[in-house]
């Protein structure tokens, strides 16, 4: 049994890796030629900017791939604790910190992929072909049974596909071509812009934090901005802004963004820090969705994974957390697999419910910024949005509604366990507190 993966990079990846127990070959198809080692390339633009791999997609590439964390701390990335070692500014100031389980790996996109690849590329059932495009499918709506590739004749055979082309996806365009009617889908778009560029760390920085998240807050404050380490022990810095205030890619604005945030930590750091690369933007940051679990007649065969199914705003950094939530899901629907049952209709109705782990929020965020496309917030949004600014309120004095946040942040709990009991309680309890830290260096 052969499986064909359509796009070899984060949920390619682990989606071939998935399959490797269930099937006798993994064919991965990536459009690029793929480099050796941390290089850029074109099919992947966003590896400019910085990438944050959260608790939950951690936890799922290392049941996947055991060691992953060990091997990506060898390769460079510096570990450190999410929540007692970033120094977060909500919206309503600065969240409190102190320690946690939530590891997170400073790293580049690039050194990412590349450990993954490099991992996946060794198991004896997996061949990456690259260079060569994918341009459409052969089958017909109940089935796959191969790949047309760009200036090949001949398809590749394939008894299972697994689309994780990412974010421009034209699986529809092609499941169109075999009769299949479209797939409803959802675009909510802040139009948040990012521009990102490395640095040199300073030998004399001194701060009580590694990494620093000033975040985005409708709709008083519609600029933002992360620094993080990431391996060569450089900075990458990535600026957020909304509609008008989007970053541009002029280096003389950098700077000029980063002093115009509310607070002056991300600016002291750079003061002396030396920039390595030019500035690079991007306004693809949408959240489009494709509702793949409610459409009619799909092929059994065929998975969409990764951004090529749900496609987040990256400021929540959630994108190749679900895709490796995903890829997990993947495995274990296979195993419990029986012959002539849907797989692909399982496998997508259960992916519904770890997407919208990450679609509720983020689009309800996002929502509440008056320009945003998709709108307005239903009355159910708007009620959330309103209890969100009571949570971050509490973020900052209540070390149990931190913890409640980053948890939901980091995909370990469910949006809904943001209205628990003691949550909520904790919540109301902190506006009746004065604030227990806040204070930093930096
Ligand atoms: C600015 C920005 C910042 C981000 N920050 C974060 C973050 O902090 N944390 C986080 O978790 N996520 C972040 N993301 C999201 C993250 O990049 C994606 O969610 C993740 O890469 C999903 O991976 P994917 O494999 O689905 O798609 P992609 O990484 O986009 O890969 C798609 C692959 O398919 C290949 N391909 C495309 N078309 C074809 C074809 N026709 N034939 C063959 N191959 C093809 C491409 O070359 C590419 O290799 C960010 C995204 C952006 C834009």
């Amino acid at each position: 049994m052969r499986a064909v993966v359509l796009g070899g990079s984060i949920a390619g990846l682990l989606a071939a890796q998935a399959l490797t127990d269930h099937v006798d070959e993994v064919l991965v198809v990536e459009r690029d030629r793929l480099p050796e080692g941390p290089v850029r390339r074109p099919g992947v633009p966003q590896s400019a900017h910085l990438h944050a791999l959260l608790s939950r997609g951690l936890r799922e590439i290392e049941q996947l791939l055991p060691r992953f964390a060990a091997d990506l701390a060898a390769a460079g990335s510096r570990v450190f604790d999410f929540c007692a070692d970033t120094a977060i500014y909500n919206p309503s100031g600065w969240g409190v910190r102190f320690p946690s389980p939530l590891k997170i790996h400073g790293a580049s996109r690039l050194l990412m992929e590349s450990v993954l690849r490099e991992r996946v590329r060794a198991h004896p059932k997996v061949v990456l072909s690259t260079g060569r495009a994918v341009v459409g499918l052969v089958g017909d709506t109940t089935t796959v049974t191969g790949v047309r590739l760009h200036a090949t004749p001949a398809p590749v055979d394939a008894d299972l596909v697994v689309d994780a082309t990412g974010r421009g996806s034209r699986a529809d365009h092609w499941l169109a071509e075999l009769g299949c009617p479209p797939v409803p889908q959802a675009v909510v778009d802040a139009h948040v812009g990012y521009a990102s560029r490395q640095y040199d760390i300073p030998e004399r920085h001194s701060a009580d934090w590694h990494a620093c998240y000033v975040q985005l807050a409708a709709p008083h404050r519609p600029r933002g901005a992360v620094l993080a380490p990431i391996e060569g022990n450089r900075w990458i810095v990535s600026l957020l802004g909304v509609t008008a205030h989007r970053p541009t890619r002029a280096e003389d604005d950098f700077l000029d963004f980063v002093r115009s945030l509310p607070t002056p930590a991300i600016a002291n750091a750079l003061t002396e820090a030396t920039p390595l690369t030019p500035v690079v933007t991007t306004h693809t940051t949408g959240n489009h969705r494709r509702y793949v679990e409610l459409a009619h007649s799909q092929p059994t065969n065929l998975i969409r994974l990764g951004d090529a199914v749900c496609s987040l705003n990256p400021v929540y950094a959630q994108g190749m957390s679900t895709a490796a939530a995903g890829a997990a899901l993947l495995a274990r629907c296979c195993r419990a697999q029986r012959h002539g049952t849907d797989l692909a209709r399982r496998f997508h109705r259960q992916l519904a419910h770890i997407t919208d782990w990450a679609w509720q929020p983020t689009t309800a965020g996002d929502l509440s910024w008056p320009t945003t496309e998709g709108g307005p917030p239903t009355p159910f949004q708007r009620l959330i949005i309103r209890y969100t600014h009571h949570v971050f309120a509490g973020a900052t004095k209540s070390p149990h509604v931190q913890r409640s946040v980053l948890d939901v942040l980091h995909l370990l709990r469910p949006p809904r366990s943001l209205l628990a009991p003691s949550t909520v309680t904790h919540t109301l309890g902190s506006h009746l507190r004065a604030p227990r830290t806040g204070a930093h260096r930096g």
